[in-house]
């Protein structure tokens, strides 16, 4: 069975929401074959693993230098084809969504967002758990098409070991993986839309693939508070996050929201600062793998759900934090931050 993986791009890396897609890929076909499909052409080193797929597949698209969604789904539409898939899946991350929606609506197939699991049961027969309600309900579903169009849950699925490498072996080429180069028919509609510039992309990053996210809510207090949290998450190798009532009052723009009406984070770190922690934020960082608040009142609900808090006025820990960062000389923007193994640098 051949199953087609969408991998988006941090920089010359893998984005870690699509390493989770392609572990969750291979899983579908233990002895089958996944090609990571990498929109653009990139350097061979994009931090997969030896065998983390059968095939690395570059989709050239001449004239197009950034996310174009309606070309990335027409590329996919006809790889798809080509390689006889049975499955497209990719992260349920904004690009993600939006280009399998396209897909769907090319091929007139349905497309099962939010995966947690999926077994197929036998030729177009598949039986999948999703999340649903912005992750607060599981369903069971059965999908029955020919080809399965599946996103995957921000944090339902760890990358396996066998797709990323370390980091400080980012440089080793991809693996035992095949790689290719595509380069898809398109018309002027596939190429109407496409982005010119995105929020971020000075340092290659988005939020929703983002390994370090330092967020904001209410108690940053005002617009001008988040020159602290820009600067420690420049610091870290991450971006800005922030809650509804940040973006509602016009403190920042909607695209760094963090939560159900937002972008869903799945961080290596979540240093959430000023958030209470509402139901509607937490669906959108229950990915994060090390959950640490700064927040004034011990009875936040975020409390309860962090790996460390402190409580304390974010205006006295940031610029501490920030000095002792500076002081010690370290970078941690390649850092690996983890909870299952307790360590915070
Ligand atoms: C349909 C719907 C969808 C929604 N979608 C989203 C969404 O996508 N994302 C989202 O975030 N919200 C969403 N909301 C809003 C959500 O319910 C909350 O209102 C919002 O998340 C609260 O934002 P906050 O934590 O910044 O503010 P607050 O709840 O007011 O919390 C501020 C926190 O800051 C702490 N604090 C204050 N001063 C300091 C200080 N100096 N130092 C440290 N801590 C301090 C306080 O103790 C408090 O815990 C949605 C609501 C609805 C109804």
């Amino acid at each position: 069975m051949s199953v087609l993986c969408l991998a988006e791009r941090d920089g010359d890396e893998i984005a870690s929401a699509s390493l989770a897609a392609l572990s969750f890929a291979r899983a579908l076909t233990p002895a089958g074959r996944v090609t990571a499909v990498v929109a653009g052409a990139a350097p061979a080193a994009l931090g997969l693993a030896d065998g983390a797929a059968a095939e690395v597949c570059h989709v050239v698209t001449p004239g197009l230098s950034g996310y174009a969604p309606v070309a990335w789904a027409s590329a996919l539409q006809q790889l798809a084809a080509a390689r006889g898939a049975e499955a497209v899946v990719a992260a349920a991350t904004d690009r993600g969504s939006e280009v399998l929606a396209h897909l769907g609506a090319m091929t007139a197939l349905p497309v099962a967002a939010n995966c947690v699991s999926a077994n197929r049961e036998g030729p177009g027969s598949w039986r999948l758990v999703r999340q649903r309600w912005a992750g607060s309900v599981l369903e069971d579903a059965v999908l029955d098409a020919p080809v399965a169009l599946l996103t995957i849950a921000a944090d339902a699925v760890q990358v396996a070991d066998e797709v990323a490498d370390d980091v400080a072996d980012e440089q080793a080429p991809a693996g035992q993986a095949v790689v290719t180069t595509f380069t898809p028919e398109l018309t002027d509609a596939d190429v109407r839309v496409q982005a010119r510039e995105s929020g971020g992309a000075e340092q290659g990053m988005s939020l929703a693939t983002a390994r370090v996210v330092v967020g904001g809510g209410r108690g940053v207090g005002g617009p001008d508070g988040f020159a602290a949290l820009e600067e420690l998450a420049a610091l870290l190798g991450g971006v800005v996050g922030v809650s509804r009532v940040v973006t509602s009052a016009g403190w920042r723009p909607h695209r760094q929201q963090v939560g159900q009406t937002g972008t869903k984070i799945a961080p290596e770190l979540y240093l959430a600062c000023g958030i209470s922690g509402a139901i509607q934020h937490m669906a959108g960082c229950q990915g994060a793998r090390c959950l640490i608040v700064v927040n004034t009142d011990p009875d936040a609900p975020i409390v309860s759900r962090a790996d460390y808090a402190v409580i304390a006025d974010l205006h006295e820990v940031l610029p501490a934090l920030i000095s002792a960062i500076r002081s010690r000389g370290s970078d941690y923007s390649a850092s690996t931050w983890s909870n299952a193994s307790g360590t915070v640098p």
